[in-house]
């Protein structure tokens, strides 16, 4: 990239860290009016229970279709979002839309799946938030239970006594809750004791490792012990393969999401295929072991 250091240590400003100013410049605009213009959607990709391999909800994951750079994914445009503001508005709107399209897919298939939404640590300060939720739920008739808030270790880390809070009113709504990239925070998990999440989501680079790297498999069956000790659930992610999956299942992991499932789908998409899981379910008695 274009950052080089100069004799004397100073950084020098380069033509390309000039482009790459400018690009960020010009992704920034972009992004400013992606909502307005109906530019943003979202995926939706299936967790799975490794118990009953039946379909038990959802994480919505956006997206961002830009005219200028064309499909731009969220670790480039989030961390954007986050240092704008631009997040709040953005994030209002994936709640509203997640809780909208799920509420509608679950009066489709007759199902009850959950679907999962990612919060950035700052939507959770903004002083709406609880609004923004409710008003999601409310407009959209989705049942409280059926949404989930992934949140960060990052947040739960930080300023402790307001985000307790802000977490124990949005389960006093019914809303579960879950830790995204759980293991990844490293440092003091004392918090954990003092935040009664529903959930952790084992990170996917202990799980994409956890055949090959003995450390790796001790950190996600520490995980699971951990959870279930603090009666609470566990879901893996990224998982890519049958051995990992069985590994998992080995390991009493409550549920799982990846490529191996699915990839995230668009709404067309995860409605059929809720569909056929649902029929599947209907049809079959034990539906303990058609996948593996
Ligand atoms: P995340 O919440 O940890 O989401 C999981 C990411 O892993 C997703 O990438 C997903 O597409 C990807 N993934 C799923 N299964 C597999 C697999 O088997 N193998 C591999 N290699 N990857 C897999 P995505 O959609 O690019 O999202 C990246 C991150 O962006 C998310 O990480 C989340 O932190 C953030 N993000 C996504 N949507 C939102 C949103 O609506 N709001 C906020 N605040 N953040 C979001
Ligand atoms: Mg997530
Ligand atoms: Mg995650
Ligand atoms: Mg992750």
């Amino acid at each position: 990239h274009g950052k080089t250091t100069g004799r004397n240590g100073l950084a020098v400003f380069t033509p390309e860290l000039g482009r790459l100013l400018h690009d960020r410049l010009r992704l920034e605009s972009a992004l400013r009016t992606a909502l307005e213009r109906h530019e943003l959607f979202l995926v939706y990709q299936p967790q799975i229970s490794l118990s009953t391999h039946r379909l038990v909800g959802v994480e919505a994951l956006l997206r961002w279709r830009s005219p200028e750079f064309g499909l731009v994914m969220p670790n480039t445009f989030i961390p954007l979002a986050e240092e704008t503001g631009l997040i709040v508005a953005i994030g209002a709107w994936c709640l509203e839309c997640a809780c909208q399209e799920i509420a509608a897919l679950q009066r489709q298939v007759g199902n009850t799946i959950s679907v999962a939404v990612n919060l950035s640590p700052s939507q959770l300060h903004e002083e709406h938030f609880l609004e923004t939720v409710e008003r999601a739920l409310t407009v959209s008739g989705l049942i409280p239970s059926s949404l989930e808030v992934e949140i960060t270790e990052r947040l739960l880390m930080s300023d402790s006594e307001e985000s307790l809070q802000i977490v124990e009113r949005v389960q006093s709504l019914g809303v579960t809750t879950a830790i995204d990239d759980f293991g990844t925070g490293f440092s003091n998990m004392s918090y954990i004791t003092r935040f009664k999440v529903d959930r952790l989501k084992i990170d996917r680079s202990f799980v994409s490792r956890c055949l090959s790297d003995a450390n790796s498999l001790a950190v996600t069956t520490a995980i699971i012990a951990l959870a279930h000790s603090l009666n609470m659930e566990v879901i893996a992610e990224g998982v890519e393969s049958v051995e990992q999956a069985v590994m998992l299942r080995a390991l009493e992991c409550d549920s799982a999401q990846g490529y191996l499932f699915a990839h995230p789908l668009t709404l067309p998409e995860i409605t059929s295929y809720s569909r056929s899981m649902h029929d599947f379910d209907e049809n079959t008695e034990a539906p303990g072991l058609w996948m593996y």
